[in-house]
């Protein structure tokens, strides 16, 4: 082979992949591997975290060998991962003492109502960025070090390690000589301080976590060590949490550029530039990524609900085979039909912050019918991503130019074209829909010299940039009625259900 390749690792929820990109940031190949899912009671979820980690090491080994790897093919290695999910190991046996506490996981919420209702919860914003939850890592190192027998004594003589998932991932791939992580994913600890980049003494006390536990943070593009392969070295040289990546990856370099995720839910973020802002709609402030010692932060919003709401059309209420099939249907509606789906399944998010509002269907008449329901369906995740960028908007003072889309559900042409009438601005579909997986590759890539910034400019091809054709006034209207229906699904359940 005569030109080198990088490799990203891609660590998620559901599954391990591990992805090989040429020069132009094409993806050669990919590997995947899913793994399993415990939820040993209602509310808690975890990982086995062996599992990850040799499911990640099998896709390695199986893209090397499906492409006859040799390590001076391999540029670099990066690294991306599902955020906030928590490993605590025996350093000398190298053994997780626990299971990885997973994102989702909820069994400390309690804990961090306590600290709410404590009074934490203005200076944990100012330091984190974050709103106290129980997705962040802090309290769930504290529920291993509280619950696992041991491990407190084992902390406290400095044999155990703390990790998130690139951590965990980046010890193993160096057998134990690198423990270190990157900021985009010490950020969402809820232990590091976002001003100065640098992990909290204070916070660290509250939740009663040795300093000892803690990974060294470097840049996100930087010397993570290297992974021994046919008996030579190959650098790990990039890392970020995979919404960060996948900024990075859509190539949101300046301040003001933002991307959306349309997955099973939605993660907009954007680039804020070298200043922290923080939101009045409940947003959270972030850091990007770091690069030559310089932070970059960013503003995220997310929607619960978004490729799932298509999943409710296609299994609970059986109006389409396949998630794309809500294209043709949607496309069959009636063009001057008023229904308006908002599927708040699990309450509302950003901006709204609703626990109690539910799912409901407004506007039908006698000729509603399943394609009607699939378009407003469809037209549900477009309006939700105008009310989270419009809360962005006006929290960073910056007017959005384009937005930078990827995910599975805007596959969806329909999709696509809605989001870019609703936003009234270009929306721009990357022809690499893998961005979380490109990003970790870009920042191993600089670190090594195999690109430069302004080579990612070029290496960039849009598969296709949906321009708004509706109307202003059309889409005002359309808006009226969506936030109408928005409000009547408000505080529909009581607090006590
Ligand atoms: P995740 O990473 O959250 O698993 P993906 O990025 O793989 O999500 O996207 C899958 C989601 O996108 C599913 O919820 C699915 O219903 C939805 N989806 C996939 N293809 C389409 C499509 N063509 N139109 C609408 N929704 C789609």
């Amino acid at each position: 082979m005569t030109q080198q390749l990088i490799i990203a690792l891609d660590q998620g929820t559901t599954s391990s992949r591990a992805v090989l990109f040429n020069h132009d940031a094409d993806i050669v190949d990919v590997s995947q591997q899913e793994f399993t899912q415990h939820f040993p009671k209602p509310g808690w979820v975890e990982h086995d975290a062996n599992e990850i980690w040799d499911s990640q090491f099998a896709v390695l080994q199986k893209l090397a060998v499906n492409n006859q790897l040799r390590p001076s093919d391999i540029a670099a290695i990066g690294i991306t991962n599902q955020r906030e999910t928590t490993v605590v190991w025996n350093k000398k046996t190298g053994k997780p003492v626990y299971n990885a506490i997973v994102w989702q996981d909820r069994r400390t919420a309690a804990r961090c109502d306590e600290l709410s209702s404590l009074g934490w919860a203005e200076k944990i914003q100012q330091k984190t960025g974050l709103v106290i939850d129980a997705y962040f890592s802090a309290s769930k190192v504290e529920w291993i070090l509280e619950n696992v027998e041991g491990a407190r004594a084992q902390a406290e003589a400095g044999d155990l390690l703390f990790g998130t998932v690139d951590t965990w991932v980046i010890w193993n791939l160096t057998e134990g000589k690198v423990h270190a992580t990157d900021p985009s994913n010490a950020a969402r600890t809820m232990l590091m301080n976002i001003n100065t980049g640098e992990w909290d003494v204070e916070l660290l006390e509250l939740f009663g976590i040795p300093t000892s536990m803690l990974p060294e943070i470097k840049d996100s593009s930087a010397d993570f060590g290297s992974v021994s392969f046919q008996g030579e070295s190959v650098a790990i040289a990039g890392v970020a949490g995979d919404q960060q990546a996948a900024l990075f990856g859509q190539n949101c370099f300046e301040k003001g550029m933002a991307k959306n995720t349309y997955g099973t839910g939605c993660f907009m973020l954007m680039n804020t530039g070298e200043q922290r802002i923080d939101s009045e709609s409940g947003l959270l402030s972030t850091i990007a990524w770091s690069l030559d010692g310089k932070i970059t932060y960013a503003l995220e919003g997310s929607v619960f609900i978004a490729g799932a709401a298509v999943q409710w059309l296609r299994d609970e209420l059986e109006f389409i085979k396949s998630a794309s099939e809500s294209e043709e249907l949607a496309l069959a509606a009636h063009p001057e039909s008023d229904v308006v789906v908002v599927p708040a399944f699990a309450g509302l998010g950003a901006p709204h912050w609703d626990m109690y509002a539910r799912g409901a269907i407004f506007g039908l008449t006698r000729d509603s019918g399943r394609p009607e329901i699939a378009k407003a369906t469809l037209q549900s995740l477009a309006y939700q991503i105008f009310d989270v960028l419009t809360a962005m908007q006006k929290d960073s003072g910056i007017e959005l130019s384009q937005l930078n889309v990827d995910g599975g559900a805007i596959a969806n042409d329909f999709l696509a074209q809605f989001q870019a009438d609703v936003l009234q601005k270009p929306v721009t579909r990357p022809k690499v829909l893998e961005s979380t997986a490109l990003g970790a590759a870009y920042l191993a890539g600089l670190k090594v010299g195999y690109w430069q910034m302004s080579d990612l400019e070029q290496v960039r091809e849009v598969e296709r940039e949906f321009e708004p054709i509706l109307s202003q006034f059309k889409i005002e209207a359309l808006l009226r009625q969506w936030h109408k229906a928005v409000e009547r699904s408000k505080q529909w359940i009581d607090a006590d259900e």
